[in-house]
This record gives C-alpha cells, structure tokens and sequence, in this order.
C-alpha cells in the first residue's frame, strides 16, 4: 500500500475518509457502483469545484462531466445537524430488532402489503392508459420496480370507513371534507388489517389526511416505528389540488374551496408523478431512512408541495446505498428497470417531472456503462 493510501492529509487520504464515512465499505460492488456511490465524498469536499483528484476524475458528481453533466448536485454547505451516514442508519436498525423481532431486519425477506383502504370512485381507477394495468395496479408495479427485492403485495380494499376502528377524524373548516388523523391510522393498521408486524404496510385512502389538530392537511406520512405509511388520493381532487398550488406550505393556510365531485377527478402525468413522488417517498422511510441533508434526492424534506414536487425522483449515492443494504438489489439492474417503468409512463402520461427523471436515468447508466470514465 503507497503512503498517500495511508495518509489522511492528502486530498486522496481525505477522499477515503470522507467516503467511509459516509457509505461505509463498498468492497462488495462491482467497479460502476462503487464509482457512483463514491460520488458521496463530493458533498463533504470544500474544493471540489477548483480541483480534480486523481480518482474522481469524471465521476459524476461535483465534476463537471461534461454533456452528460452532474448526476447529483450536493447541498452546499452540507448542514451538520440532520446527518444519517449510512453507519447511522444501519446501527438506527440493529437497534431497533429489538422492537420487532430477534430475526436480523436486514437478512429477513421484506414484505410491503400496498392496501386501498377506501373504495377509489371508478373514474380514478379504470380507464388507466397503460396497457395491461390499471392505476392502482401500475403502482404497485411501479413501487415493486423502485424496490427491488421488496415482496410488494396489492391486498384486496379493507374499508376504514365499514369497521368499528374508531379511528380519529375531523371535518376540514374550509372544506367541510372529512380527514383521518394520520398518526392514528398508521398506529392502528396491523390490528386493522391482520398483518404480521414484521411487515410493512403502505395503506391507500380517499379521504384527505391532517397531521395535527393545528395543522391543514398532509399527502402521506410514514412511521418506522409502526412500519406504516399512509398516503391520500384526497388532495388531487381538481379543486383541492388548486388549493394545494395556492397554498405556500402543506401544512399552511387555508383556501376556499368549492364543492367538487370525486367524477371530476382528472389522471394525468403531473398527477402520478406527484403521486409517486409521495409514495417513494414515505416508502423509503419505512426503511429508516431519514430526511436527506447531503444532495439534492429524493429524501429531502419538504416543507411544500412546489418544494416537494421539484425534488428529484433518484436517491443519492447515500441513500441509495441504504436502500441497496436492506433491499439487496443489483444498482444497474435497478435503474434500467425503473427507466423502463419511467419510458412507459412517460409515453401514456407525459409529465416534465417524469421527462427530466428519464433523461437522468439515462445519464446514469451511461456513466454506470462507463468503465473507468472512459
Ligand atoms: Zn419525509
Ligand atoms: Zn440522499
């Protein structure tokens, strides 16, 4: 091993550090990955714009790649506060077996059950475009395709609305629509639904969400502890969804709405993708992954719907290399089968968002393709 290996100080030494530090040993990976999850460093290096170090040359990163340009661009400067390397989340897991099971969570087969708990009004669901699916069909496909390796299972509906769950709920002021209280939906959905504990939920409802007494409304939360997430169709209603563009933070002030009718409901590209955007979202919170401090990705937080659905779609080379320890899956395989999913939706529901995800997906396994950067 050459001395600059072994010292820190030097730019190469501090590389090492950094990526350590940040995504931990990517020995196991075959040279393409470990290249684009080395890109990590990028965020925690004060001279990535000025200098060039031997072994990030074309990495995607920081450096400019010229017409392939950045695949990710990192916060500048990166906060200390709010900082989950992938050590942390891992040792956030180990800790939590506890909680769950003595089974290792990392090396058991995963389970997300993906369950309507509402009836959906026919013109939501049928008349879907893509062929061979309908809309809550085409999620599951897609949520299974972001998350390889997952067990997604599409569960017949179980109505909230028909038990006697009890669940808490309020009539929105302005709306006069009723909301579920998320928190008590999510603490309640494995006694609702049966499920074992140790899988994971993601329900579905119609009806809108509020987090708080206080606060207006929310798209879908998710809870690590209670392995749920809920997501709500409420707020893409045509006149609902208005609201939501007026409004400048979800959880902000309230608008006048008029009555509207669940028939007038409109499927579109902005609206799946920011319905995906949502589920991705909450669903990679299921598996401890914290809000993103490090780059622009897909587990930023978000403190409004504009600021939400300007994210990225992809995760970072740290959260990716998360989700790729609990999921287990192969990194190139993965990004070809979500351009796929992503192509075939863009081509039956065009939306700019889901355009810009294709074009970057193509970057990647370009620069994946790419052996050494040559
Ligand atoms: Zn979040
Ligand atoms: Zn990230």
């Amino acid at each position: 091993m050459s001395l600059s290996l072994l010292c820190s100080n030097t730019p190469e030494g501090r590389r090492r550090k950094d990526i350590r530090y940040l995504v931990y040993d990517l020995g196991k990976f075959d040279e393409p990955t470990q290249k684009l999850l080395r890109i990590a460093a990028d965020c925690l290096s004060n001279s990535s714009s000025t200098s060039t170090t031997s072994d990030n040359e074309d990495d995607g990163g920081c450096e400019d790649t010229g017409s392939r340009g950045k695949l990710f661009q990192h916060k500048s400067p990166v906060p200390k506060m709010g900082r989950q390397t992938y050590k942390m989340w891992k040792a956030s897991l180990e800790l939590s077996m506890g909680l769950f099971s003595r089974a290792n969570l990392l090396d058991k087969p995963k389970t997300l059950h993906f369950w309507p708990l509402e009836n959906f009004p026919d013109a939501v669901t049928t008349n879907f475009r893509v062929p061979g699916f309908d809309l809550i069909e085409f999620l599951v496909h897609f949520l299974q395709t972001y998350f390889p390796g997952l067990d997604v299972r599409l569960e017949n509906l179980h109505d909230i609305n028909t038990d006697d769950s009890n669940l808490v709920s309020r009539y929105h002021k302005k709306t006069k629509k009723k909301q579920f209280l998320v928190s008590d939906l999510y603490s309640q959905l494995h006694s609702l639904t049966g499920t074992l504990k140790r899988d994971f939920i993601l329900g579905w409802t119609w009806t809108d969400l509020y987090p708080t007494e206080e606060l207006n409304f929310v798209l879908g939360e998710a809870s690590f502890v209670h392995r749920c997430a809920v997501l709500s169709f409420g707020r893409y209603e045509p006149l609902s969804y208005k609201v939501n563009e007026d409004l400048e933070t979800v959880h902000g002030i309230d608008g006048d709405v008029e009555e509207d009718e669940a028939s007038s409901v409109r499927v579109d590209g902005d609206l799946l993708w920011k319905l995906l955007r949502v589920a991705t979202h909450e669903t990679s919170h299921l598996f401890g992954l914290n809000h993103c401090v490090f780059f622009e990705c897909s587990m930023n937080e978000s403190k409004s719907i504009s600021q939400a659905l300007s994210q990225p779609f992809f995760l970072c080379p740290i959260c990716l290399r998360k989700l790729q320890r609990f999921l287990k899956f192969d990194v190139k395989e993965r990004y070809k089968g979500l351009f796929k999913v992503c192509r075939t939706l863009q081509e039956f529901y065009p939306s700019p968002g889901m355009e810009r995800t294709c074009q970057w997906l193509e970057r990647c396994m370009t620069f994946l393709n790419t052996e050494n950067g040559s």
